[in-house]
């Protein structure tokens, strides 16, 4: 993988990873056992079972991983079930877009706060 894509990828925090779902209303959970437990795989490897709680304050970037297909090589991002170890694969795509799109808004919405503070002083 390109480091400089990779950087982008590990922008994606866990906590990232459980704000995505919340917002599209979904509890991820094992296809196979229904267990919302799993093992997501960190870059400061901080390993250990997770539930993927809106009230999870665990912050720590996403380990990305590369599929090679025919034509097309997909990037995901592996949560291994807790219970039974089946994987579920996020595609790192879609969630990075979310993710930076989420960064934007936040930025954008504490820059409008310091001009509102600025004006008051
Ligand atoms: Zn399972």
């Amino acid at each position: 993988m390109d480091p400089e894509m990779r950087k982008r990828y590990e922008v994606v925090r866990v906590q990232d990873l459980v704000d995505f779902y919340a917002e599209k209303d979904v509890t991820p959970r094992c296809s196979l056992c229904e267990s919302t437990f799993f093992n997501i795989e960190t870059i400061d490897s901080t390993k250990g079972s997770t539930e993927l709680s809106v009230d999870s304050d665990f912050r720590n970037q996403m380990a990305v991983c590369e599929m090679h297909g025919p034509y097309k090589t997909w990037t995901f991002y592996p949560l291994s079930c807790d219970t039974c170890g089946t994987f579920l694969n996020v595609d790192a795509e879609k969630l990075l877009k979310w993710t930076e799109e989420k960064r934007l808004k936040n930025a954008g919405e504490k820059a409008s706060v310091g001009n509102a503070s600025e004006s008051e002083a």
